[in-house]
């Protein structure tokens, strides 16, 4: 196995992800739940607010009866840490498999093998080609053809921000803040720290580059005269950067005889949800499990291989298609405009909240209780 990757370096990103039990379920599976919960931050709560006002709408609490109904723990976690533990146990199994400064340029295909070419020449054989190269995944551009990413009009400012810096510090929850045309996100990581998400609609920023940062008074001035634990974690952000939201068509097809997609090449996701990452590891769970299925019934069979990662990609387009059309939809919940819409979706929701919080909280089970580890190859 070898994990060919454009970047000279596996560097640190600044911004925290969450770890949903339909994610952890799978890292402990594979034994590095230790690793993440030494590194990682549970959140006490799943709620939502409103923006201005920080009135609660509802809110799930991550206690040991949810968890356990979930089935597994809610994490939260800097992203370099998480690099850090998956390219740990990548090297604990597979000593020289990550090959860095390697872009993929194209492949090529015969009967017994497939050729991944690189933009400097190299090459590298293999059984199968596996194109986790995300958004602009040029796998996938090989496979389907040209069609590029869609501008969603929205921009994400993002941040992570001392605790001690902060005069009002969120809750130690994976908080949701809702607004016209905009929401916020805020959680906690390990070693005192806040991550900080500002959805932002009806721009014309287009950047996705996780180096590129904005201006502190233009964040201010999008959440002007929110919530103070808002204002707060912009005012004191050492740096605010801009990341444009894109998406993409529901695909039907992830596979070409031995190259399959994976991750956000084959379903990109709106971060409105928090699945993007879980949906990858989800992915890459399935995966293995279905080339396992295959090697142990029909070790030389090729093309079996063709038909394995077909089985793959039906065994999780329905569940991805499920959550990228839920993240989807969750941007039109969290920026309703008018007072009208705002009241007869989060009215319902609040009083959901108050008269049957197990209701609330089973809503979720398609996503959280989900275990891809106990899905049974058919
Ligand atoms: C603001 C925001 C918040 C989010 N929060 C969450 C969250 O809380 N939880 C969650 O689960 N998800 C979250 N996501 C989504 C998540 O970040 C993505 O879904 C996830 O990173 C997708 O993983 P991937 O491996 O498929 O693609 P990527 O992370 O894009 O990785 C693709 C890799 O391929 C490499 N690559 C690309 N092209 C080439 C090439 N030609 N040759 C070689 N290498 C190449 C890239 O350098 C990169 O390392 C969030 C996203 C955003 C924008």
């Amino acid at each position: 196995m070898q994990v060919l990757e454009q970047a000279p370096a596996l560097e640190e990103v600044g911004a925290g992800i969450q770890i949903p039990p339909n994610a952890s379920k799978i890292l402990a599976a594979l034994g590095l739940e230790q690793e993440i919960a030494a590194r990682a931050f549970r959140p006490q709560e799943l709620e939502t607010r409103m923006g201005q006002s920080g009135q609660q709408v509802f809110s799930i609490a991550l206690n040991a009866k949810t968890l356990n109904h979930w089935g597994a723990a809610y994490y939260h976690i800097h992203r370099a840490d998480y690099v850090a533990v998956l390219s740990a146990a990548l090297q604990a199994r597979a000593k020289d498999a990550l090959v860095l400064n390697a872009t993929f340029s194209h492949y090529q295909q015969t009967a017994d093998a497939v050729v991944a070419h690189m933009t400097d020449g190299r090459q590298f054989l293999g059984d199968i080609l596996i194109g986790a190269d995300g958004l602009r995944s040029r796998v996938r551009q090989q496979i389907l053809g040209p069609e590029q990413p869609r501008f969603t009009g929205n921009m994400a400012w993002r941040a992570v921000v001392p605790l001690t810096a902060l005069d009002h510090p969120p809750p130690p929850n994976a908080c949701v803040w809702m607004g016209p045309g905009r929401h916020a996100v805020t959680y906690h990581l390990a070693a005192g720290l806040v991550n900080f998400i500002g959805v932002v609609e009806g721009q014309d920023f287009v950047q996705e580059d996780w180096h590129t940062t904005g201006a502190r008074h233009q964040a201010a001035a999008d959440f002007a005269d929110w919530h103070p634990i808002i204002t707060g974690l912009i005012d004191k952000a050492e740096a605010l950067h801009c990341w444009a939201l894109y998406d993409r068509q529901t695909l039907s097809t992830w596979c070409d005889g031995r190259v399959v997609l994976l991750g956000d090449a084959a379903h990109p996701m709106l971060p409105f949800m928090a699945q993007g990452a879980a949906m990858a590891v989800e992915d890459g769970w399935a995966l293995a499990d279905c080339l396992a299925a295959q090697a142990s019934h029909s070790p030389h069979a090729q093309q079996d291989i063709a038909d394995t990662l077909r089985a793959f990609q039906n065994r999780r387009l329905p569940r991805t298609m499920a959550a990228q059309n839920a993240s989807r939809r969750n941007m039109k919940t969290f920026h309703r405009s008018t007072v009208v819409s705002q009241l007869a979706n989060y009215g319902p929701m609040w009083l959901g909240g108050k008269l049957a919080p197990h209701l609330v909280r089973r809503r979720l089970d398609w996503l959280y209780r989900y275990d891809e580890t106990a899905v049974a190859i058919g």
